[in-house]
């Protein structure tokens, strides 16, 4: 199976850049990866038609709790699903950071995502403070018990785990891929104990010159990249790169 390369645009990019990045994403993808564009809500549409007929898949960062309801402001996962995404990211720590996302409500998100047929991406991982308590291990599995108690009696046959570390996001410090693929081995094990079968990615701070040391490990599947999944030059090294580790 190839590598997972889900690039994480955040709101770094407006409509036209979003399309452009696609584009040459389009002229780079390569069947060595699996490569998964993340735009914001509001280029969702035009980057669809930019990859429309490639390999590469369109995820979104987020969706709503609910498939239908008023709910003022939320993107509903069916329309998602109509627009053409297979992927999408929840409980991102910036959400549950800056929006203060619970992990009840991150769960009921996981399982709105799985049964509108989406392939969910749940993000967990502990914070700077969290880490210097020894924290870790309790966080990521109160994160992913939350999650897999939502969907257990949906039986997905498959669902993404990123694990982030939160002090490792946008930092420019990564987790040492040990400890990463440690992190993937509790979080794969646990969630087998829900009889769910989860993948694992590692995401924060990857970039071309530490994604081979992640690949490296047969505990992690992919990556979540942000910063360095939001130029065409970080794009093209994180392939070319990806391309030479498998
Ligand atoms: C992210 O936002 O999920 C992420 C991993 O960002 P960065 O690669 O910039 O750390």
């Amino acid at each position: 199976m190839s590598p997972l390369f889900i690039a994480n645009w955040k709101m770094q990019l407006s409509d036209v850049a979003s399309v452009a990045l696609a584009q040459e994403a389009r002229a780079l993808a390569h069947d060595a990866v699996t490569l998964v564009l993340c735009p914001s809500f509001n280029a969702l549409a035009d980057v669809a038609v930019a990859i429309a007929g490639s390999d590469i898949a369109l995820g979104a960062q987020d969706c709503a709790w609910e498939e239908r309801g008023a709910l003022t402001g939320e993107v509903s996962p069916e329309d998602l699903k109509q627009l053409g995404c297979t992927y999408v990211l929840v409980g991102h720590s910036e959400r549950r950071r800056e929006l203060g996302e619970t992990d009840a409500l991150v769960g009921k998100k996981l399982r709105a995502a799985c049964a509108a047929g989406l392939m969910p991406v749940l993000c967990v991982g502990e914070d700077a403070a969290e880490r210097a308590a020894g924290k870790r291990g309790a966080v990521i599995a109160r994160q992913c018990s939350a999650g897999f108690d939502a969907v257990a009696d949906l039986r997905p046959s498959e669902i993404l785990v990123a694990y982030e570390p939160v002090w490792a996001i946008g930092t420019g410090v990564s987790a040492a891929p040990e400890d990463a693929a440690a992190a993937a081995v509790s979080i794969a094990a646990l969630a087998a104990s829900h009889d769910i079968h989860a993948r694992v990615l590692y995401g924060g701070s990857v970039d071309a010159d530490s994604v081979g040391a992640f690949m490296a490990r047969k505990e992690i599947a992919g990556v979540l990249v942000g910063t360095a999944s939001q130029t065409a030059t970080g794009l093209r090294d994180m392939i070319v790169a990806l391309q030479a580790v498998t």
